[in-house]
C-alpha cells in the first residue's frame, strides 16, 4: 500500500498548522504547511516589487526564483528562496497579501501543486492549506475542514504575530483576515470550500488541546489506527 495523506483545509487562524503539526508528530507523519509555499512566492513579488495580483509579471518568476522546503532533522519545515532561509521572513503580515494575491493565480497553483503531490508520494504526510483535499490530495484518507468564528482566529493569530515581536493591534489582524477569508473564498482558482467527504471541526471556543484531541480523534478514525 501507498502512503498516507491527512488534509486539513480551512480559513486563516483556524489552527490549522499548529493542531496539523500536532497531529504529524503524534502519527509519526510529515507535517507539510502549504500555505508558507505561497508566502515564499509572496515574499519573492515583495522583494522584487511585483504587484502580486498581476499575473502578467508575477509568471515569468516562477522560472526566475527557486523555492525550496526541506525538513530538518527536528521534522520543521524550513523554506528557502533562492537559497536562503526565509521561514522567519515569510510570517511578517505583509507577506500574507502578497501569498493570498500571488495564490490566486491559475499558473502560479498548477506550478506549486506538483511540490505538494510529490511530497504526498514520498511520505505519510499531514498537509494543511486551503484547496488540499479538493484539489491537491483528493485521495486523501481523512480530510477535515477547521474552522472557526473569525473574531476567535484574529484574536489567535494577533497572539501569535505579538509573540513573534510583531507591532502589530488586533482590530488590524481582524480586518486582514476578513479580508484574506474574502478572497480565498471568492477566487475563482481553487477557492476555499469543504471537500466533498470532510470532516467538519469547529474549534470556536476551544483550546489548544480540546481542538488536538477533536483533530487527532477524526484522523485516527479515519487512518483506521
Ligand atoms: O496558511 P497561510 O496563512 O500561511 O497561507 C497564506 C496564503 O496562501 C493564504 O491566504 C492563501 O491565499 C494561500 N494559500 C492557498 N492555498 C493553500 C495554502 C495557502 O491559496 N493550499
Amino acid at each position: 500500500m501507498g502512503y498516507k495523506s491527512i488534509a486539513i483545509d480551512g480559513p486563516s487562524g483556524a489552527g490549522k498548522s499548529t493542531l496539523a503539526r500536532k497531529v504529524a508528530q503524534a502519527m509519526g507523519y510529515l507535517y507539510v504547511d502549504t500555505g508558507a509555499i505561497y508566502r515564499t512566492l509572496g515574499l519573492a513579488a515583495l522583494r522584487r516589487k511585483v504587484d502580486p495580483e498581476n499575473g502578467e509579471a508575477v509568471i515569468p518568476l516562477l522560472d526566475q526564483v527557486s523555492i525550496d522546503l526541506r525538513h530538518g532533522a527536528d521534522g520543521l519545515q524550513h523554506m528557502y528562496l533562492d537559497g536562503e532561509d526565509v521561514s522567519a521572513a515569510i510570517r511578517e503580515p505583509e507577506v500574507s497579501r502578497y501569498a493570498s494575491g500571488v495564490s490566486a493565480i491559475p499558473e502560479v497553483r498548477a506550478f506549486l501543486m506538483e511540490m505538494q503531490r510529490d511530497l504526498a508520494r514520498r511520505n505519510n504526510v499531514v498537509m494543511d492549506g486551503r484547496d488540499i483535499g479538493t484539489v491537491v490530495l483528493p485521495q486523501a484518507d481523512v480530510k477535515i475542514f477547521l474552522t472557526a468564528r473569525a473574531e476567535d482566529r484574529a484574536r489567535r493569530r494577533y497572539e501569535e504575530l505579538r509573540e513573534r515581536g510583531s507591532e502589530v493591534d488586533y482590530q488590524t489582524v481582524l480586518k486582514d483576515l476578513l479580508a484574506r477569508d474574502e478572497k480565498d473564498t471568492h477566487r475563482a482558482a481553487a477557492p476555499l470550500r469543504q471537500a466533498a467527504g470532510a470532516v467538519v471541526l469547529d474549534t470556536t471556543g476551544k483550546n489548544l488541546e480540546e481542538s488536538f484531541r477533536l483533530v487527532l480523534d477524526a484522523v485516527e478514525k479515519g487512518v483506521g489506527a
